[in-house]
């Protein structure tokens, strides 16, 4: 084949970057930022032009294997399914639907065609062992939002490209390129906000890239980000600087917060916090005083023991200086696909509770910080089979060494992934699915985050392989297996079937514009695609820019977003406020009671002793995805990136030299680890990058093995937790450091 230039939206990070790839003979030649795509304009990192890297990696599982004396031998499709078959179907009828647990990882979300097939999936098999990456780090902004807007998805961005003032907690985007906030080029997007005037605010336990090129970094320990909000809307009240502005009639609760809050005066969680009661103050006045302002927190805050009172802190900040829903400030998306979120019911956790520690259940799902305790506890429900889903829960998991022993002693473990990892290690049928160059891309998660209003849609870049199927059709399959209908269950039967329940529903719904239309119709318009681009087509034609199928000839449709390979930009966020509410109220519920009960905890804690010694805190990179790039060359050369940073002053007491060992100890685990002495960390921080610990035996993944670094994840405690959120506290774990 000749040379062409194909694009397509990156799936790697929540960036969604386009990118323009020169391809020839199945083979890519280069990578490049795609500069007409109307919202990246251009910009790339390095795990961008990576793909052709992956897609023509030679560790690549492209066959399904199946383990046969602790060896994974290639087979057929046909036989894999019939092993998963042969397998699952006994072990559910003998001990329930509990008994299989499912695992689905980060990379779902940049799938559209797993995004949705997964849930169906979960149905069928009926278990509530559900868990993801996402009770890992983000379920805290999932529950609070849940609780003050009435939906989980209803998550407000900061609106950087406007704003005056950003203030960032545990956040670095110049590394992770943003997370619950969609934007490619933070980089040059923070830089333009001080470029018109603005500034930048870093609080962060570590001096990052990000706090680096912010106006003021404030260093804060680990863990207590939730007093800092909570002061500094104190400071607000008490300056009397507070006012949802014109969003007043549209909030309630703003008295119950004051309340709540009056107990964190600056002076009290300064000590608490580690930082100075005038800093807070300062930072009130500027929130207030700031034509538009936007308080944004991520990771750091949300994996600590305060992760749902931090993102609920946040937005309590935004509304009450007048910044929530308005340009500049934090700002509701509204994806060309989103269907109407009613009706409105009030937003509920702990449906059910995780069997052996009585974790609520968020979203459907069970915290993954328990996973290992359904696996190990003997009883009813005990889980005995998992299913993992393009995710990697024995390395990124919190206490992953433990649940990485349990794993081998599972009856069952399939696992649908491109590679033989520390967790797929573990499989007895391993289903790899197409490369992320041989998928259809459309962003369904973070079109719904992202701080433009934004469409874009690429077809594959390269054929699949012969007689291989699509992601969505391997998990059609499993769940047909899952329902009883058997390994040899057509599954485009079966996929063509559930598309038409959809379509059935829509036509039903007096909210859709499809209510009352012909179902034949319907169908036959939608034409004869895969059904997963069907049903995409179906959600952007009846989402609100969407042709409504004739009702609006201009409108939306798969169709018309194929004729722009660079995407479409809609333009700047528009405010949203009341439609986009769920709430029974219909208000914005800034008080709610589960959320100000809990503050007591937080204000109890205040007082108490710091606990002494060194603690862990977690590190993004901007050259890992994860823990499933660190088997592209380009990515991994160069000097060690795995290592421990350590203040010089700590290295110096014990004695540890640059890139001496240091082993580092906690209540879970221990690692063995090369040290970095720099001062961008605080005295007492022990600060450790996540996705690292590859070369176990079985695994083959050749060029991260050669590059393993230790896993992070044997020293956190699963144990300790968010108690609204079920989220593991991940930053500010006590450790001890000694010289290897
Ligand atoms: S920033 Fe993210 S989306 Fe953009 S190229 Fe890098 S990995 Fe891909």
């Amino acid at each position: 084949m000749a040379n062409r230039v194909a694009y397509r939206t990156c799936p790697l990070c929540e960036a969604t970057c386009g990118l323009r790839l020169e391809v020839e003979d199945g083979r890519v030649l280069r990578i490049r930022g795609d500069e007409e795509d109307p919202f990246s304009k251009g910009f790339i990192c390095p795990k961008g032009s990576s793909l052709g890297a992956l897609h023509e990696d030679p560790d690549r599982v492209r066959r399904p294997l199946v383990r046969r004396d602790r060896v994974h031998v290639e087979v057929s499709w046909d036989e894999a399914f019939d092993e998963v078959e042969r397998r699952l179907t006994p072990l559910l009828d003998a001990h329930g639907r509990d008994a299989v647990a499912v695992y689905f990882g980060n990379p779902n979300a940049h799938n559209f065609g797993s995004s949705l097939a997964i849930r169906p999936l979960a149905k069928a098999l009926g278990t509530k062992n559900v868990y993801s990456a996402s009770t890992v780090d983000q379920m805290p902004k999932h529950v609070s939002c849940g609780l003050v807007f009435g939906h989980p998805l209803t998550i407000p961005v900061p609106d950087i490209d406007r704003t005056d003032l950003l203030l960032l907690l545990g956040a670095n985007p110049l590394e992770s390129n943003g997370s619950l906030a969609t934007a490619p080029d933070w980089p040059g997007r923070l830089a333009a906000i001080r470029a018109r005037g603005g500034r930048v605010v870093v609080v962060d336990p570590r001096r990052t890239r990000t706090a680096e090129r912010a106006d003021l970094h404030v260093r804060i320990r680990p863990g207590t980000d939730a007093a800092l909000l909570a002061g500094i809307a104190r400071a607000l009240f008490d300056e009397g600087l507070a006012g949802a502005g014109a969003l007043a009639p549209l909030v309630n609760g703003v008295r119950e917060v004051r309340e709540a809050v009056s107990g964190f005066t600056p002076e009290r969680v300064s000590p608490f916090t580690g930082v100075p009661a005038e800093t807070i103050s300062d930072l009130a006045r500027e929130l207030a005083s700031a034509p538009t302002a936007v308080v944004y927190g991520r990771i750091g805050t949300h994996t600590t023991a305060y992760g749902t009172l931090a993102a609920w802190l946040v937005d309590v900040l935004n509304a009450i200086t007048g910044n929530l829903d308005m340009p500049g400030g934090a700002m509701f998306p509204h994806a060309a696909h989103e269907q109407p979120r009613r009706p409105r019911r009030a937003f509920r956790t702990g449906r059910w509770q995780s069997r052996v520690r009585g974790l609520p259940e968020v979203l459907g799902e069970l915290p993954v910080s328990t996973l290992a305790d359904e696996i190990e506890t003997a009883g009813d429900g005990q889980v005995r089979a998992l299913l993992t889903v393009a995710g990697n829960p024995a390395l990124t998991t919190p206490d992953a060494g433990r649940l990485d022993r349990l794993l081998e002693g599972l009856e069952l473990m399939v696992s649908v992934d491109p590679y033989l990892n520390a967790t797929t290690r573990h499989a007895d049928v391993i289903l790899p699915p197409p490369s992320v160059l041989e998928k259809p891309h459309y962003d369904l998660a973070f079109t719904a985050l992202s701080v433009r209003d934004v469409a874009h849609y690429s077809p594959p870049v390269f054929e699949r392989e012969p007689g291989s199927p699509s992601e969505f059709e391997i998990l059609v399959r499993l769940t047909a297996i899952a329902g009883g209908l058997g390994a040899g269950a057509d599954p485009a039967a079966l996929a063509t079937a559930s598309l038409a329940g959809r379509v059935e529903e829509a036509i039903a719904d007096p909210s859709s514009p499809l209510h009352g239309r012909d179902a034949g119709e319907i169908l036959s318009e939608l034409g004869e695609r895969p059904v997963e681009e069907r049903l995409l087509d179906l959600m952007l034609r009846t989402g609100h820019r969407g042709d409504g199928f004739g009702a609006d000839p201009e409108g939306l449709s798969l169709a018309a977003l194929e004729r722009v390979p660079h995407g479409v930009d809609f333009g700047p966020l528009a405010p949203r406020l009341p439609d986009a509410l769920s709430t029974p109220s219909g208000l914005v519920e800034l008080a709610p009671r589960a959320l100000v009960a809990d503050l007591g905890r937080l204000e109890r804690a205040l007082d108490g002793t710091a606990a002494g010694g060194m603690v862990l805190i977690g590190r993004r990179q901007l050259r890992t995805a994860n823990s499933w790039t660190q088997n592209v060359p380009v990515l991994v050369r160069g000097k060690d990136a795995c290592v421990v940073q350590l203040h010089p002053d700590d290295a110096a007491r014990l004695g540890l030299a640059d890139g001496a060992l240091a082993t580092v100890r906690s209540a879970a685990g221990t690692v063995v680890v090369p040290v970095e002495v720099t001062d961008v960390v605080m005295r007492g921080i022990v600060c450790i990058p996540y996705g690292w610990g590859h070369g176990l035996p079985g695994a083959r993944q050749a060029v991260a093995a050669a590059h393993a670094g230790v896993n992070v994840n044997v020293l956190t405690d699963a144990s300790a937790t968010d108690p609204l959120s079920g989220t593991a506290v991940l930053n500010g774990i006590p450790v001890t450091v000694t010289a290897a």
